[in-house]
């Protein structure tokens, strides 16, 4: 191996970290009259929003635990893929999810 091919794989690697610590963290819709997730018609959940695992505050992620999550109340959300996650995305040659 040479000092080039160290030098992509140590890269490679790197994005892949920051892939897996950038996830998605998907919100689906609480039905709080069943206590149960919502589902569409074909009894799949809702997704309400997808939001970057990492780069979104514990204090809305307390939210979503809670079900009180309101994808149009909270400002401090960072939609998936963030823009650090696309980066990563991209220098593995786009499209790949973790
Ligand atoms: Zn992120």
């Amino acid at each position: 191996m040479n000092a080039a091919s160290n030098c992509v794989g140590a890269m490679h690697t790197a994005l892949v970290a920051i892939q897996e610590q950038h996830a998605e963290l998907t919100i689906y819709e609480w039905d709080h009259d069943s206590g149960d997730f919502g589902l569409n018609s074909d009894g799949e959940k809702i997704v309400v929003a997808r939001l970057c695992l990492e780069c979104t505050p514990e204090s809305i992620k307390e939210q979503i635990d809670d079900a009180a999550y309101d994808a149009a109340g909270n400002y401090d959300d960072v939609p998936f893929p963030c823009p650090t996650r696309k980066l990563a995305d991209e220098g593995l040659g786009g499209g790949e999810r973790g």
